[in-house]
């Protein structure tokens, strides 16, 4: 009974080292990964068979059973079997070990192994909406067979009647702790990830926000593009048709953006009626383009009626060796001069050292609205 609660805390220690390597979701399919918990699985297993001594009759009880169980539940019968069977094969290295102990060792992995494959379908450990706790029975069913194969042995059914039915107990309790760790790890990482989406996601438009532009700056290079769309008069949309047409306007345009741009390049809700677009890799010639083709796509959709017809206005700049705020001011700037000079149109700022640079001069009067 006491080296079962010595397993049961070796096992708990060690699969918490395994739900460490569960770092992220989706779970990314790397091959080492499989391997270390294949690796950690087999250490597992071995260790709890090592720390189990074995009684009078010889009989050794201990938890090996259960990371082999979860290594299948999670990677086929294939990889569990394979990790069980350095600890099923232990008993032929250990001095005085009878060749009964390998032949029940490999039975018992046989029947838990077969088990846990066949429930399979009922114990997902990547389920985060409680399959473990719906199919609970499975747990208790998979440690049934553990140690029945004592009585083809000599004076097996004493040593059976003894140590079966606190043995199924440890195991089960064993499981379930496993099981609810790297489930509840799991259920966590997906949440987190779930939670980071929306974080950077625009409920609106089903662009991605302010903040992920903000992390997708700093990776821009010299050769990439940005442009800054506002959409024109679109005030008067939410004074004359209400906010909710307002917000039809905004999600639909994002719909237009993120259909039109192709590779890398990704577009944005920067703020309220303006969206940003990265460009990825553009010849300077082609940034024009680009912003015509989306200003034209804008303007030739029928947003229904109302509001009919939108357009946009576009600023554009470069990104190059000098720093990402002067891009982001000379797109705004550029956007400014579109506004002055009567909306719905394109201009592209190139880079001109003789224009300040935000981080060394005052902004440009022309970019302060308290001053136009
Ligand atoms: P301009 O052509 O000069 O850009 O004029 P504008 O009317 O588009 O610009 P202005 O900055 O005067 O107004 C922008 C409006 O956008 C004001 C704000 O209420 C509205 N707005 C911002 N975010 C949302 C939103 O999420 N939904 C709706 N319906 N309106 C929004
Ligand atoms: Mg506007
Ligand atoms: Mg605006």
């Amino acid at each position: 009974m006491q080296c079962l609660f010595v397993n049961l805390s070796v096992l708990v220690t060690l699969s918490f080292v395994m739900s460490l390597t569960y770092r992220s979701w989706p779970p990314p399919r790397f091959w080492h990964l499989k391997a270390l918990r294949l690796a950690l699985t087999v250490l597992t297993a071995l260790a709890l068979c090592a720390l189990a001594p074995t009684d009078a009759s010889g009989l050794r009880i201990s938890l090996w059973l259960v990371p082999i169980a979860v290594m299948i539940l999670r990677y086929g019968v294939g990889s569990g079997l394979l990790a069980g069977l350095p600890a099923a094969l232990l008993p032929l290295v250990e001095p005085g070990q009878a060749p009964a102990a390998v032949t029940l060792s490999l039975i018992n992995l046989l029947l838990v192994g077969g088990l846990s494959h066949l429930f399979r379908w009922a114990l997902d450990m990547s389920d985060p909406h409680g399959s473990l706790q719906r199919h609970a029975w499975v747990a208790a069913l998979i440690f049934l067979p553990v140690n029945l194969g004592l009585v083809l042995l000599p004076g097996g059914a004493d040593a059976l009647e003894r140590t079966y039915l606190i043995g199924w107990a440890f195991n089960v309790l064993g499981f379930w702790a496993v099981a609810s760790m790297i489930t509840g790890r799991v259920a966590l990482l997906q949440s987190t990830d779930t939670y980071r989406e929306q974080a950077h996601r625009d409920a609106l438009s089903g662009l991605p926000n302010r903040r992920q532009f903000e992390l997708d700056l700093p990776f821009t290079v010299p050769g990439d593009a940005l442009l800054l769309i506002d959409v024109d008069h679109f005030k008067r949309v939410n004074d004359r048709y209400g906010h909710p047409v307002g917000d039809q306007v905004l999600a639909r345009i994002g719909g237009l953006l993120s259909d039109a741009l192709r590779g890398r390049d990704r577009a944005y809700r920067y703020g309220g009626e303006e969206f940003a677009v990265i460009l990825r890799r553009v010849q300077p010639g082609h940034i024009e383009e680009v912003a015509h083709r989306l200003r034209e796509l804008i303007a030739t959709t029928d947003f229904g009626n109302p509001p009919g017809q939108m357009t946009v206005s576009v600023g554009g700049a470069p990104f190059g060796l000098w720093s990402r705020t002067r891009t982001l001011w000379d797109a705004d700037e550029a956007l400014y001069r579109v506004k002055q000079g009567g909306r719905n149109d394109v201009q592209i700022l190139s880079f001109d050292p003789s224009r300040p640079d935000p981080l060394e001069g005052p902004r440009p009067a022309s970019l302060d609205p308290t001053l136009s």
